[in-house]
């Protein structure tokens, strides 16, 4: 496994699990798969409804807790001032944990920059390791930048080879975020077969001896992305993480960086329904 430096200094697993789409009895059969593989980050949000069943997979699972790495999310309904303490500690609760390694804000909308505070206060308190964003487009960042103590430590964004966001890495460098770490979610393209597909990713898959899933995800590894790519199948999981024997040329690097581009979700910029609607995360199996 290959780890990445936040700016606050803490590692982050390059590769890790993602239960976006999870049950909570999903995630409580495959949770443990993915850690006996040697999963040890994990990605998940307030809005998949299933934190709780992370908490007690990771219980169960007997880990020491320095040795994981996870991850969660807040909605919009959060973002307020007040609203956004009390909604971390929740999170917290659910995952029955003291702290979660990196707070992100899921969704573009809302009161986002009055909430910044409130999630620079959780890091004073020890509550997050670190905190970031996620589908914020750049002068949504900006202005978390005017405001913000402490800088977005992670950007996380839809990326693949169809959508490889050199754009937007390249303008968050230059307003003064060149040493935020990008996560990745979509990294396979959602199941998309035609991604796979791709003649270039076959054709190195036969070079290297490995699937083309894996030549997709040693290219994130590569172009120094973080991915948790979901899987409910035992052996896409072992798959996934073998990626660290092998290394894409900068020819080839540059040949899937070649690959025409477009994103498989386009950020509203004003919310969508599903974002305005009000959830009470706290019913969760
Ligand atoms: P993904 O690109 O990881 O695709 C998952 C699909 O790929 C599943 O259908 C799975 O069966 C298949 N797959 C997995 N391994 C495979 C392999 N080796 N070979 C062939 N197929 C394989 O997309 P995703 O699951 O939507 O995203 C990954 C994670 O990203 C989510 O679990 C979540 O943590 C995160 N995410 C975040 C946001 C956000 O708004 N912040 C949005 C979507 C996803």
């Amino acid at each position: 496994m290959q780890s990445l430096t936040l700016a606050n200094g803490r590692e982050i697993p390059q590769l890790g699990y993602g239960v976006y789409t999870m049950t909570s009895a999903e995630v409580e059969k495959h949770l443990p798969e993915a850690i006996a593989a040697g999963y040890t980050h994990i990605d998940t949000a307030n809005a998949y409804f299933n934190e709780v069943a992370v908490g007690r997979a990771v219980k169960a699972s007997g880990m020491r807790r320095e040795d994981l790495f996870i991850t969660t999310k807040l909605f919009p309904q959060s973002y307020p001032y007040e609203q956004c303490s009390v909604d971390i500690d929740a999170s917290l609760e659910r995952l029955g944990t003291d702290y979660v390694d990196l707070m992100l804000f899921h969704q573009p909308y809302g009161d986002y920059v009055e909430g910044w505070r409130a999630m620079e206060e959780a890091v004073d308190a020890g509550k997050a390791r670190a905190i970031g964003l996620s589908n914020f487009p750049v002068h949504k960042v900006e202005q978390i930048l005017e405001v913000a103590r402490i800088k977005p430590a992670v950007i996380q964004v839809e990326i693949n080879p169809y959508w490889n966001q050199h754009a937007l890495k390249k303008a968050l460098a230059e307003r003064g975020l060149a040493d935020a770490v990008f996560e990745g979610w979509y990294p396979l393209g959602h199941g998309d077969e035609a991604l796979l597909a791709e003649p270039v990713f076959r054709e190195l898959a036969e070079k290297y001896g490995k699937t083309p899933a894996q030549v997709v995800l040693r290219w994130h590894i590569q172009e120094g992305n973080v991915v948790f790519p979901t899987s409910r199948n035992p052996e896409h999981m072992a798959e996934n993480i073998d990626i660290f024997d092998f290394a894409l040329t900068e020819d080839e690097m540059a040949r899937i960086d070649a690959l025409p581009q477009h994103c498989y979700y386009t950020v509203p910029e004003e919310p969508p329904a599903f974002v305005l609607a009000r959830n009470d995360y706290s019913k969760q199996a």
